[in-house]
């Protein structure tokens, strides 16, 4: 048992890594896991301003922010700038994160892979046909049941947009202020045979005009440029001169705690007729316009670090959104990004938390790593997925330095195969199959989790529900396995699709309308027939796409009596890891050994950088194969 007492519960903070063995007891498992993950975590969370964690106290009064009372001398009509005003520069002035920002010189904390002595062990075993072989490079397309699940829900699929926290409120709230009804209620009151098209027309349909927009502005100002967000307690709608540009804004003011301390912040509202949404709102424009309506939209995913932390690689995946004037060179684009991340940061909780890591010796400060930009959401969220998968092999891997990941929830990068392994090895690593286990040298694996393993024994039938016991579970096809949890071992409900949106039931809901999709259009075709009097047995139709059939198995209990179930979650968590692993390593249904090679489909999140050996070894009881993180270039 060497090194078991030499284990940290919060591993990324002590300076020598100690970690599990390959060939570790089961003892060694049994210290207490932490699994690193709190607060929400959607692509969109992380690239818009955090105004959501406003639930409980609200900042004191006098925290509230400068507001205007009166219009500015020479204004258009409803407008709050003077006729003329241009958009500023972004900000240039001096300060220790522009500085920061500049440095063309800056390294991160060098981070390279040292493989574990032990794993140098040889034993003399025969060698079989599958050791040594490494990641399986698929080349077929992802089938769509397999494509990466984002985190959050299904919002943040491509091509939506999702509606920020409180914008219904803030519309409701200024279609009072100018007194426009809003179009359900002006609607229903209509008889559509006599309104005239014009008549049905409310604002929602042309946008607030340059008059009612200036009545806006006067009932704020009448107000003391200050008035409550309707249903929002806490948040308002103030006009607000912008410190740094002079400029001013409608904006909503909501209560943000920067450095400890709560305050309020302001957001510019979108200007873009009917908008009001504020995500990304630029307050050096003199129209502001939210991430959807900003000209030349750019999707960035950005590696950061910790500018300040020399003692440990702390990384930190996120995906940015902004735009650009058109013809923006890579430069002007990374410094775009350079700007943005440092105020995405602070509304984002993983960061906020480790600010809040005591003993730091100087203020964090984000500075990025490396920027990759698209023109399109979807390929950002395919590198966002790729980067923070990559991330996570680090934490798992041995390095010659301890590193702290920030990412909570990795979207697990599938179809990528290729550049992944190839990135791996670009960092010394090769995931590879180290041993094809003998069917002795599987019956000699243990269950490496707290807990009882119970595929394929008879316990699994005598498993009952009750307070303080917990399920691991797997459901699997042919081609596909997922890795979940429950307070019950009975999976009688576990495929109704109107529970939930998780990567067993997408795969089951796509399957099953390929093969509906299917028999419509083979039905269509043999109507076809059947009208053109052809003779049945001449006619050939598409072959049938069968769903695969999906079988739950009941893989493992656990004694949980925590509310949270993080013991339970921690193990979720690494079995799904090494579903991922046996993905990447092109292995197949234990249970159905005919089986196609299999994805997983699960999203995950981040273990200990210890959990390596128990991950290798449920793989090995799994599967019947033992992973390995090789050392590639190897010198001496
Ligand atoms: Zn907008
Ligand atoms: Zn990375």
């Amino acid at each position: 048992m060497e090194g078991s007492d030499s284990f940290s519960d919060d591993d990324d903070f002590v300076t020598t890594q100690k970690r599990t063995r390959r060939r570790a007891t089961p003892e060694v498992v049994e210290k207490k896991a932490k699994l690193v993950k709190a607060g929400p975590s959607t692509s969109a969370a992380k690239s818009k301003p955090s105004t959501t964690k406003t639930a409980t106290a609200l900042p004191d009064p006098s925290k509230h922010l400068a507001v205007e009372t009166t219009r500015a001398a020479n204004c258009a009509e409803g407008e709050l700038n003077p006729r003329g005003t241009k958009d500023k520069e972004k900000r240039k002035s001096e300060t220790a994160t522009s500085l920061v920002r500049e440095d063309q010189n800056f390294l991160p904390v060098p981070w390279s892979y040292i493989l574990d002595e032990e794993e140098m062990e040889v034993e003399e075993e025969e060698m079989r046909l599958r050791d040594g072989r490494g990641i399986i490079h698929r080349a077929v397309e992802l089938a769509e049941e397999f494509h990466i699940k984002y985190v959050g829900s299904s919002d943040v699929r491509l091509g939506t947009t999702v509606k920020g926290e409180g914008v219904d409120q803030i519309r409701k709230t200024i279609l009072r202020l100018v007194g426009v009804a809003q179009n359900e209620t002006t609607s229903s009151d209509l008889d559509v045979f006599e309104a005239s098209p014009e008549l049905v027309s409310t604002q929602e349909e042309q946008g607030l005009t340059a008059g009612q927009r200036e009545v806006l502005f006067q009932e704020i100002f009448g107000r003391g440029g200050r008035v409550d967000v309707e249903d929002k307690p806490g948040w308002f709608l103030i006009i607000h001169k912008a410190p740094t540009t002079g400029l001013i804004h409608l904006c909503l003011e909501v209560p943000q705690t920067n450095r400890g301390v709560l305050g309020y912040i302001a957001i510019r509202l979108c200007t873009k007729p009917k908008c009001y949404q504020y995500s990304q709102t630029l307050s050096s424009d003199v129209l502001p316009k939210c991430a959807q309506h900003q000209p030349n939209p750019i999707f960035s995913v950005v590696e950061m670090t910790d500018y300040n932390r020399r003692d440990v690689l702390v990384l930190l995946h996120m995906k940015l959104a902004f735009s650009v004037v058109s013809n923006a060179s890579k430069q002007m684009k990374d410094e775009k990004a350079e700007l943005m991340i440092h105020h995405l940061c602070t509304g984002y909780t993983q960061w906020a938390n480790y600010c809040t890591t005591s003993g730091l010796q100087t203020r964090p400060i984000p500075k990025s790593i490396s920027r990759h930009h698209f023109n399109n959401e979807g390929e950002a969220l395919r590198m966002l997925s790729f980067e923070s998968t990559i991330g996570m092999f680090i934490k798992l891997a041995s390095g010659s330095q301890p590193i702290i990941n920030l990412d909570d929830l990795i979207p697990l990068c599938y179809g990528m195969e290729g550049e992944i392994d190839a990135r791996l090895k670009e960092l010394g690593i090769e995931l590879k199959v180290r041993r094809h286990l003998t069917k002795d040298e599987k019956a000699g694996v243990k269950y490496p989790f707290p807990g009882e393993y119970l595929l394929g024994t008879a316990a699994a039938a005598q498993q009952q529900p009750a307070k303080g016991n917990t399920f691991l579970y797997t459901i699997m096809s042919r081609n596909m396995w997922y890795f979940g949890w429950s307070n019950t071992p009975d999976f009688k409900h576990r495929f109704q699709l109107r529970a939930g949106t998780d990567g067993a039931r997408e795969y089951k809901r796509i399957t099953e309308k390929r093969q509906k999709d299917r028999e419509l259009e083979i039905e269509g075709l043999r109507q076809r027939d059947r009208e053109l009097g052809r003779a049945e047995d001449l006619c050939i139709y598409p072959p049938p796409l069968k769903a695969p059939t999906m079988t739950p198995y009941l893989v493992a209990n656990c004694e949980d009596d925590d509310k949270k179930n993080i013991n339970t979650k921690t193990i979720e968590a690494k079995m799904i890891i090494a579903g991922y692993v046996a993905y990447l390593l092109g292995l197949r249904n234990p249970i159905r050994p005919n089986s196609d090679v299999g994805y997983s489909t699960n999203k995950c999140s981040l273990v200990d950088s210890n959990s390596w050996g128990e991950i290798c070894e449920f793989v090995k009881l799994f599967w019947g194969f033992e992973p390995m993180l090789g050392k590639l270039n190897e010198r001496n």
